[in-house]
Formats: structure tokens, C-alpha cells, sequence
């Protein structure tokens, strides 16, 4: 039997589609769809702001955020927002731009946990490794953490 055949043997076809799915808008009556005008004086600026061409960012940007908070589709909203890596458009209460710093943070923590695994691996000591890495031990204690690393037979610092 092939292993699709097995999966699909052993869920619902539902589930199936749900964790398969690479990647699509989020199915549903999104808040956004509809114009509030208590929060945008015209459909057309409530629009632009979630399309990411805010025509006043400071009022538009927190009133969209307001909006997606009430939004029944916030969650499937954000996995569309990592899945697609969409570079524009606000969704799920961040602009393209916050979250392409999150992504931009979250490969810089990727890249320092390789860099922590290394090292932890040729038994230098935490203290160390911090300094060469310009961080504070308490990071490189929690990147062990989460690496699954623990520290017992090495002094804390150097
Ligand atoms: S979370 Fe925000 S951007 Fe996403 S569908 Fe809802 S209102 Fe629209």
C-alpha cells in the first residue's frame, strides 16, 4: 500500500484536506469583508488599508488591527499570513512589514541555534559561547534548552 493510501485510510477525508493543505485565504465571513464604518469613514479607505496601502497609517493600521481581533477567521487568517508569505497585504492584525520582521528575527534565532549547537557540540563552555556570540548567557542557556541540551557535566560559565 502506498503511504498516501494509508493516510487516507486511517483519517477524514476533512482532516485529510485541513493538514494537507499547503497554504489559502481563510474560508468564512471575515470581518474585514464587511465596511464598519465606525472605524473607516469610507468602504473604499477600510479597503485600502487591508490591501497595505493605509491612507492614514497611524489611524488606519490600529483600526485594522481592531478589526482582525474580532475576527472569527484569526486564526486560519495567521496560517495563511506565515504559510503564503505574503509581502503586502495587512492580514491578521500585522502589516506585511511586522511581519517580515518576525521572519526576519525568527531566521536570525534559527541561525544563532545552529551556530549554539555547534559549539555546545566541541564542549565549549555557556559563558563562551555567549561571548562570541555577542549574547547574554541566559540565551544561549534557553537555546539549550530548546535544543534539548542539557549542561550538567559542563561548568555554567568560563
Ligand atoms: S483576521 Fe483580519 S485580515 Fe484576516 S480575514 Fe479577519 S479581518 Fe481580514
Amino acid at each position: 500500500m502506498e503511504p498516501h493510501d494509508e493516510i487516507e485510510n486511517r483519517l477524514p477525508p476533512d482532516a485529510l484536506f485541513w493538514a494537507m493543505e499547503p497554504f489559502g485565504p481563510p474560508l468564512g465571513e471575515a470581518a474585514c469583508s464587511m465596511w464598519d464604518p465606525k472605524r473607516f469613514p469610507t468602504m473604499r479607505e477600510q479597503q485600502a488599508a487591508f490591501d497595505g496601502e493605509p491612507t492614514v497609517p497611524e489611524r488606519d493600521i490600529p483600526q485594522a488591527r481592531a478589526m482582525c481581533c474580532t475576527c472569527p477567521l484569526l486564526e486560519g487568517c495567521r496560517r495563511y499570513a506565515q504559510d503564503s508569505r505574503d509581502e503586502h497585504v495587512f492580514l491578521a492584525g500585522e502589516t506585511a512589514e511586522e511581519r517580515r520582521k518576525k521572519w526576519r528575527k525568527a531566521g536570525e534565532i534559527v541561525k544563532r541555534r545552529r551556530r549554539v549547537a555547534e559549539l555546545y557540540a566541541l564542549n565549549v563552555p555557556t559563558a563562551i559561547i555567549a561571548r562570541s556570540l555577542g549574547q547574554a548567557e541566559r540565551s544561549i542557556r534557553s537555546d539549550l534548552r530548546e535544543l534539548g541540551k542539557g549542561r550538567s557535566h559542563l561548568p555554567p560559565t568560563a
